[in-house]
């Protein structure tokens, strides 16, 4: 029987792991012949990573996800620079950028998202392209022009005061940078925190060295001068980095006539409307949510893995509970669940300090978390995520749990590894549990790098570094 033709658009985050996960199930290409089809110029990198881009603590080569030679050791046809321009269903073909069409027998569309530019004055040229001076932050070439351009001293204005947004503004506050942040909100993330939480997070980074400009508007770009704001106010910039939020890249899927929303639709199957074409990552909607983050993405992407190669045919992905933590040198936050929650039935704590940049806010649901907010809090957060994981009741000493006090958690110091459940995960972007470690180290995988290369723990965003360390240390001197 020949292999199966799979054709995968997008060699970001989720196409270059669906291609490892199709080759780790079948080495020999014997299954599945792939090919994997990216726009961008670059091997594969971990773009979770690119606000240590920025920040200067890592470069281009420290973040990429896959060797120079790994598409020719493993057999896979990858072609980079080369966008997909349309599919036709009814042949299944795909036609290519460079003139050049593929066959398929299965399509993937794993093409992300775009960062979006507010329709601001100035902004962009007469010809649609960004003017000069401004960059979103997306990708690696964006990095190399904010970098280019954020030099101490500099004024820079970031629009938009969201994850991203902020941690750009860290990262180019620790170069030297004058950055102010323009949000059009009153608040901070307001995805993700409440407005006691986001100012709380506005007092932390001002201590940093960040303005904020809250609740306005960019009315106007000018090259060389900045921005002008509406209530009147200028904020000097020689870079405006345009971080206004993501969405889903579904040109292509639109324009194949699949049935789209905010993303590409799709079933537990990762299906889209033509059976023949899944969706994963950035651009796929699962019944309810387009996440944005990375975790989702990696499980969706072993779930189609099992699928194509027929390695788990009944494999489906049912949803991931996420976590986000802002990656900022000198904030701790994880948010999670329903932070919003004000009904009569849900429990609500909260304690707010924010002389030492301290917000912890926790919702219940008959005693289990259901939301969280945790600022400041390493320790608390830890063992919060821990339980609405697990979805374990919460202890009733509900302030210790606050506090961090009431529970061992991976990567809270105070507690040995030995203390942790099986169960904890301790590797959130790749969903390593500390049971799915201590197995890998009884399998031969007896240091950090070697965990790493097994269960793929700390090659995420790597802020379970130290929890997987203190792991090993503990199962060394077991
Ligand atoms: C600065 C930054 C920090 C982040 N931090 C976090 C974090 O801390 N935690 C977290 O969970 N998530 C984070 N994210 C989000 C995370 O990076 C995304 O969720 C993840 O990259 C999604 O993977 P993806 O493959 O779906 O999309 P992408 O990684 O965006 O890859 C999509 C790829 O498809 C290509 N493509 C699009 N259309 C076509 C076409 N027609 N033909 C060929 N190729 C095409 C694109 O060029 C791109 O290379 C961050 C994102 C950014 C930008």
């Amino acid at each position: 029987m020949s292999a199966r033709r799979v054709v995968v658009v997008g060699y970001g985050m989720a196409g270059a792991r669906l291609a490892e996960e199709i080759r780790r199930r079948d080495r020999t290409g014997e299954r599945v012949a792939l090919t994997v089809i990216g726009a961008e110029p670059h091997a594969a990198y971990n773009r979770v990573l690119l606000s240590a881009v920025v920040a200067g603590t890592m470069d281009a080569d420290a973040i990429r996800l896959q060797d120079a030679d790994w598409a020719e050791r493993t057999g896979v046809d990858l072609r980079l620079g080369v966008a997909v321009t349309a599919v036709d269903r009814d042949e299944r073909r795909v036609r290519l950028s460079d003139g050049s069409a593929v066959d398929y027998d299965a399509l993937v569309l794993a093409t992300g998202s775009t960062a979006w530019v507010p329709p601001t004055e100035g902004l962009r040229t007469e010809d649609g392209a960004l003017a000069e001076g401004v960059a979103c932050f997306r990708d690696l070439d964006d990095c190399a022009a904010i970098v280019g351009r954020a030099r101490p001293g500099a004024p820079v204005a970031v629009l938009g005061g969201g994850l991203l947004g902020l941690e750009a503004a860290r990262g180019l506050a620790g170069r030297g940078a004058l950055v102010t942040v323009v949000h059009p909100v009153g608040h901070l993330m307001e995805r993700q925190l409440d407005p006691g939480a986001g100012a709380v997070l506005a007092r932390t980074l001002a201590g940093l060295g960040i303005e904020f400009r809250l609740g306005r508007l960019a009315a106007r770009y000018v090259p060389g001068d900045g921005l002008k704001l509406d209530d009147g106010a200028h904020a000097p910039a020689d870079l405006v980095v345009v971080s206004a939020g993501v969405r889903a890249e579904t040109t292509l899927a639109e324009a194949m006539g699949l049935e789209c929303d905010r993303g590409v639709l799709v079933d537990d199957a990762l299906r889209t409307s033509d059976p023949r074409v899944h969706a994963i990552g950035d651009c796929a909607q699962h019944p309810g949510t387009v996440s944005g983050l990375v975790q989702p993405a990696w499980e969706q992407a072993e779930v189609l893995a099992d699928l194509l190669t027929g390695a788990a045919p009944a494999a489906r992905y049912r949803g991931t509970p996420v976590v986000t933590r802002l990656k900022a040198r000198g904030v701790d936050l994880a948010a999670l669940g329903e932070v919003h929650a004000e009904d009569a039935d849900a429990e609500i704590l909260c304690l707010q300090d924010a002389t030492r940049g301290r917000y912890a806010k926790l919702v219940l649901r008959e005693d289990r978390v259901t939301g969280a907010i945790l600022l400041g809090v390493p320790d608390a957060a830890a063992a919060v995520t821990q339980l609405y994981d697990a979805k374990t009741p919460a202890p009733s000493d509900r302030l210790a749990l606050l506090l961090g006090r009431a529970l061992p958690a991976a990567g809270a110091p105070a507690h040995s590894p030995a203390d942790l459940p099986a169960t904890a995960v301790v590797c959130r972007c790749n969903t390593v549990s500390k049971g799915q470690l201590v197995k890998a180290w009884r399998g031969g995988a007896c240091s950090v790098a070697d965990l790493a290369a097994t269960t793929r723990a700390t090659t995420g965003c790597g802020g379970c570094a130290e929890a997987v360390r203190g792991i090993a240390d503990w199962l060394a001197k077991a």
